[in-house]
């Protein structure tokens, strides 16, 4: 290529003032011409509509008079400092003649006369009050999502290509527990890595005795090259942090950080009570049809229990005889207590108060787990001393609590070698109530979760082991009953559950004349109506009774008890509750309409207590029931409460 001739190409025609006017008429930029007085000597037509006057309005005159006597004193310094020969730039508001500001730049160009001396300057006018409102307004902005960002909970930070910090929020170094000087605008990524490495906070993959600056080049180059990804991460205390990141257009790098602990906590809360409910509905389908087994029992037992009964009284002075009727009379006892206590866990009905021996309860609670406990190789020892005073409670929820306590000891024994212990004990408190310890040598209880273990829904377990409703359940029934219920130190390890219990009310002296009241109950009762659909059920209560020197005549349904009542009255009514046609209810409802004085000699026999429908019906008759299997001496119980009733 041939060489430019650089003085012909910038060789422009000596330029007349005619010529030289018409180039600035047309220029679009504003121009103007002022003299040594600041008098206007030339305006292009782009500045007369700039200033909204015409040009003629504009020339002749000083800056005063156009603009307007604040704008000059704003400019006077300005054109003062271009006749001394200087140029002169400057931005800034300016106001204009009718009200309009605008944001200009004006540049001064001094121009020298013929004799070389300054004859004036040139003003050069740019207008930049659009970009300048823009910017303003994204300042604006800018601020208001800082302020934002700067108080939401959630951590955010933009980190640009260079891998500098262009906005780290308070949210953001708060999770982390950065300073807040690693916040400000330009700390590169590097600063946060070594101020993490200083914490000693190493990844597991990381080798804390690699060299430092390594480390931090390849976690800041790890970052850097991070795409779009969402991460969970779990913080040392326990904490769990949601990381989302996202790639901007420019190469940075926005995150966001979010702690979802409480959100992961309440989502495992929910999945453990699903497990609950589930394995509850499991349990309860499963207990509604141990309980149905349980009611079937009932009347066969009864005629066990009490035909062993009467039998030992009549085995009179054999020994031999007496020995043995003793040990079928004992077994069907406790087969009876068996089959009570299982109704009882299963039955759905509000707790009742009832003065109780705590010894009952642990026994009626070996009875339903005891052989699991044994099989295990469990050895048991039991401390309860004969003279504990009497609780006021009910029976059935402290089973429960028994039999969870006792549950969770063989739980925690299965994964121990033997010797495995269990021990329970109990002593009187000097205000009366009692102290219960179930103590273990299982595991024990780690001290981090010993806050939590009454907590519901709170398990170690795996699922389908564990619910975690055992102990919550033990605390409300406890604090139900007014009293308390903790873990308790257990020297040489494992645990112990201690229970402390209110005394119960000073419980008039039981009744120990049971043996010598049949006589005198039937003086007072002398015979006695039995009804019952089940004949040896029936024949079996008629023999007690008759045994106490009843007279009694038996009916195998309402109808029938109807019946023998128009012909006759007697002294007691002993009824079964559910029997074809009318049945217990009816025949009580009958005989409150038309004998009144007969109604309130009823007792009814039942064994379905699981029934919420059955138990309040039969409450709102107020009358005595004698729950299946009955023993001898539970028959006399009800007995005397009509007796009693006068
Ligand atoms: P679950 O037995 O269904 O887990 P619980 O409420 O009965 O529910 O018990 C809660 C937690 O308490 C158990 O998961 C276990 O960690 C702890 N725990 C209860 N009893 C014992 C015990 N005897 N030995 C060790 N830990 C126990």
């Amino acid at each position: 290529m041939a060489e430019h001739d650089v003085s012909a190409a910038s060789a422009l025609p000596e330029m007349n003032e005619t010529l030289f006017r018409s180039v600035l008429d047309r220029t679009l930029a504003r121009i103007a011409f002022l003299d040594r007085d600041r008098i206007h000597r030339y305006v292009n037509p782009e500045y007369a509509s700039f200033i909204g006057l015409p040009i003629e309005a504009i020339l002749g005159r000083s800056v005063a008079e156009v603009l307007g006597a604040a704008a000059a004193a704003q400019l006077g310094p300005l054109g003062r400092r271009a006749l001394a020969g200087e140029t002169v730039r400057w931005l800034g508001w300016l106001s204009y003649p009718g009200e309009r500001r605008r944001y200009v730049e004006r540049v001064y160009h001094p121009v020298p006369g013929p004799d070389g001396t300054i004859c004036g300057y040139f003003t050069i006018v740019r207008d930049f009050t659009d970009l300048k409102r823009r910017e303003e307004e994204l300042a604006r902005r800018t601020a208001q999502l800082e302020a934002i960002l700067g108080h939401i909970a959630e951590g955010v930070n933009i980190v640009d290509a260079e891998g500098r910090v262009v906005l780290a929020n308070e949210g953001f170094l708060r999770m982390y527990g950065y300073p807040t000087e690693l916040g400000v605008p330009g700390t590169p990524l590097a600063a946060f890595v070594r101020y993490r490495l200083n914490q000693g906070a190493y990844y597991a993959h990381e080798n804390p005795a690699e060299d430092r600056e390594a480390l931090v080049e390849s976690r800041v180059a790890a970052l850097m090259s991070a795409g779009n990804e969402t991460v969970e991460e779990q913080r040392p205390d326990g904490r769990t942090f949601e990381v989302r990141r996202r790639r901007l257009p420019d190469g940075g790098l926005l995150s966001t950080y979010t702690d979802v602990t409480a959100v992961r906590e309440a989502e495992r809360e929910v999945r453990a009570q699903r497990e609950a409910v589930r394995q509850s509905e499991r349990l309860s389908a499963l207990g509604s049809l141990l309980a149905g087994v349980a009611h079937e029992l009932n009347n066969p037992l009864s005629i066990v229990v009490a035909h062993a009964t009467l039998l030992e009284d009549m085995a009179g002075s054999d020994p031999a005889l007496v020995a043995r009727t003793q040990k079928i009379r004992s077994a069907a006892d406790r087969c009876a207590r068996i089959v009570q206590t299982f109704l009882g866990l299963a039955r759905r009905r509000p707790p009742e108060r009832k003065p109780l021996r705590i010894v009952e309860v642990v026994e009626a609670a070996f009875d339903l787990v005891g052989y699991t406990l044994r099989s295990a190789g469990v050895t048991i020892t039991r401390d309860l001393p004969a003279d504990l005073p009497p609780i006021s409670a009910d029976a059935d929820q402290l089973v429960q609590v028994m039999i969870n306590l006792l549950t969770n000891a063989h739980q925690a024994l299965l994964t121990r070698a033997h010797p495995r212990l269990l021990a329970i004990s109990g002593h009187a408190r000097e205000d009366g109530g009692i102290v219960l310890t179930v103590a273990d040598n299982g595991p024990g209880v780690p001290p981090e979760v010993r806050e939590r273990v009454f907590d519901p829904f709170f398990t170690t377990k795996p699922e389908g082991v564990g619910t975690g409703v055992g102990l919550s359940l033990c605390r409300s029934i406890v604090t139900a009953h007014g009293g308390v219920i903790a873990l308790a130190e257990t020297p040489g390890g494992g645990a112990t559950i201690r229970i402390v219990l209110p005394p119960g009310p000073r419980a008039p002296e039981a009744a120990s004349d049971q043996t010598e009241r049949p006589a005198l109950v039937a003086r007072r009762l002398r015979s006695a109506l039995v009804v019952d659909d089940e004949p040896e059920v029936g024949a079996v209560l008629a023999e007690i009774l008759r045994t106490d020197g009843m007279l009694v005549d038996t009916a195998s349904d309402g109808a029938g008890a109807q019946a023998m009542l128009a012909e006759r009255a007697v002294d007691l009514i002993v009824t079964d509750l559910r029997m074809p046609g009318v049945d217990g209810m009816a025949l009580h409802r009958w005989l409150v309409e038309t004998r009144p004085e007969l109604a309130r000699r009823v007792v009814f026999v039942t064994g379905d207590r699981i029934t919420t429908a059955i138990d309040i019906a039969l409450r709102e008759t107020g009358r005595p029931v004698l729950a299946k299997p009955f023993t001898p001496a539970d028959v006399r119980r009800v007995v005397r409460e009509v007796v009693d009733e006068g």
